[in-house]
């Protein structure tokens, strides 16, 4: 229970890193496109961003600092490649962008931008969009786009190794302890009807328990018995079935009649 328990919390922990996420709004068509944050740098947060997009004339992948477009609020669209996310993001907040997209033009599924470098230094947020949606967003800036926060988590292949590499092994390694923490009584030696008769033989007195735990009827003068170590007494008709198939301990108290079988 505790394992699971464990697994639980790991998989909201993960899930929290993960759940960043914004969405690109065309404000002429309505149009929404999902992105993916990058992993360093601020966050779109819940009020969103709203400028123009345009795309760095003397420079499309954003690699060097780039002028201003007339509008003091600009986001901007650049293409992956030639230079780092880092560097795109660092060289469009230079050019005083207040948020960057990066697009590429072949790929259809996510990347998380990261970086292996200090990005204390960002200060505006990145995202990133798939070929469909760059290439619309390209064809039709400088166009208005409101960047909004959203929980929708558009995962990348690199995420969902991730979680398969991390989460797999602690559900199976789960699974297995308790299929064998509920399967191994089951599955433990029995004694035979020949030990039975061995070790616990049949008894004709009364018994200190004047009924049977098993069916409940009350013992009487002519009926056989089986008298467990822990003193616990049975009709044999009851307790050997139980002995030798299901389980071998006593059935009140759970205690080993054979320690050593
Ligand atoms: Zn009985
Ligand atoms: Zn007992």
């Amino acid at each position: 229970m505790l394992t699971i328990l464990s697994n639980c919390l790991f998989l909201l922990l993960l899930s929290s890193i993960l759940l960043v996420d914004a969405s690109v709004r065309l404000i002429s068509t309505n149009e929404t496109f999902t992105s993916q944050a990058a992993a360093f740098g601020p966050k779109v947060d819940k009020f969103g961003l709203l400028a123009h997009v345009y795309v760095p004339l003397q420079n499309k992948y954003g690699c060097v600092p780039v002028d201003a477009p007339p509008p003091t609020q600009w986001i901007a669209l650049v293409e992956r490649g030639q230079c780092s996310f880092y560097h795109k993001v660092q060289m469009m907040q230079q050019s005083g962008a207040i948020a960057v997209i990066v697009g590429d033009p072949t790929i259809t599924h996510y990347v998380t931008m990261s970086s292996q470098e200090d990005t204390t230094n960002v200060r505006i947020p990145g995202l990133f969009l798939t070929r469909t949606a760059y290439q619309k967003l390209a064809q039709q800036q400088p166009t208005l786009v409101l960047l909004e926060h959203d929980d929708k988590v558009p995962w990348s292949g690199m995420d969902w190794f991730y979680i398969l590499v991390t989460v797999c092994p602690l559900v199976l390694f789960t699974l297995g302890w308790t299929v064998v923490r509920f399967t191994a009584p089951l599955l433990s030696a029995h004694p035979t009807v020949t030990d039975l008769e061995r070790y616990l033989p049949r008894q004709h007195y009364t018994p200190l328990n004047d009924e049977c735990p098993i069916c409940l009827d009350v013992f009487d003068q002519q009926g056989d018995y089986r008298v467990l170590p822990c003193h616990h007494t049975f009709h044999t008709s009851c307790i050997d079935p139980w002995l030798t198939q299901y389980r071998s301990s006593c059935p009140i108290c759970s205690k080993e009649p054979f320690p050593h079988l």
